[in-house]
């Protein structure tokens, strides 16, 4: 479903992924741990196509992201090019993100009106639907600035899921909660992992989580994969000595 081919990633002089090579089957939820500034966060926003490769390539359901075919060469990707393959790819931001002039309601109709042609009854089903989902149906008329963080939170959920995507990236969505507000919002997450083919990519501190849902666990270190193994083996018996002194300093 995902597939970085030796992406390179430069800022300026500095490299942030150097000939990165990772994949991520269908239905797989994988986490990305590591320590601050090892390029978690930009393998999401290439993903997002916020960013764009300096090398390599991307590749999304099949499809290549980071280019596209002119004639008889690939070139790197437009963006009308990409926004066909960004709608599969749905992303649940640490700080919500939603649409402050608008009702929960619109926030989660606004995207599958506009970018994917439903009708807004359609829309308006949908939407329903995710609200009673996530807990909210009462707060459907509701502005964002009346909801609590983890209803926010909820409610950017719902919006990434309206776009009904083969992808979810989530990056560090319950870092911006007060600390009673977080295990309703990864336990949602649980819950649509377990009962959806949903493929996750997760940037997360929340080891306790990270453990409990992921299928794998990547550990990053300067741009590089330096570990990549389920769980259970990351967090108990780790390869490297740099995972066991982050994962203590973490845990
Ligand atoms: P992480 O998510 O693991 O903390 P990031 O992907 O955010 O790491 O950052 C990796 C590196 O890339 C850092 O050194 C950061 O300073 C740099 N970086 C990220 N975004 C930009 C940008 N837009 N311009 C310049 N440097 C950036």
């Amino acid at each position: 479903m995902i597939r970085f081919d030796g992406v390179m990633k430069r800022f300026g002089q500095n490299v942030v992924l150097d000939e990165l090579n990772f994949a991520v089957e269908p239905g797989e939820f994988v986490t990305l741990i590591g320590p601050s500034g090892s390029g978690k966060t930009t393998i999401l926003r290439l993903l997002m196509t916020l960013e764009q490769v300096s090398g390599g390539r991307i590749h999304v359901g099949g499809d290549c992201l980071s280019h596209m075919r002119r004639g008889e060469r690939w070139v790197p990707a437009d963006d009308k090019y990409q926004r066909q393959i960004r709608k599969r790819i749905g992303m649940v931001f640490q700080q919500f993100n939603l649409f402050p002039n608008m009702k929960v309601l619109q926030n989660l109709t606004e995207a599958p009106i506009r970018a994917l042609g439903l009708s807004r009854a359609e829309a308006e089903e949908r939407a329903r639907d995710l609200l009673e989902l996530v807990g909210l149906s009462d707060k459907i008329d509701a502005h964002p600035s009346q909801l609590s963080g983890g209803q926010q939170q909820r409610v950017a959920i719902a919006r990434a899921l309206a776009m009904r995507p083969d992808v979810l990236l989530l990056d560090e969505v319950t870092s911006a909660l007060d600390p009673e507000l977080v295990a309703g919002v990864l336990a949602l997450l649980k819950d649509i992992a377990k009962t959806t083919d949903i493929t996750f990519l997760c940037v997360t501190h929340e080891m306790g989580f990270a453990r409990d849902v992921s299928d794998r666990v990547m550990m990053f270190d300067h741009g590089h994969v330096l570990e990549d193994a389920p769980p259970d083996k990351l967090f108990s018996e780790p390869d490297h000595e740099r995972t066991r002194t982050f994962l203590q300093a973490v845990l």
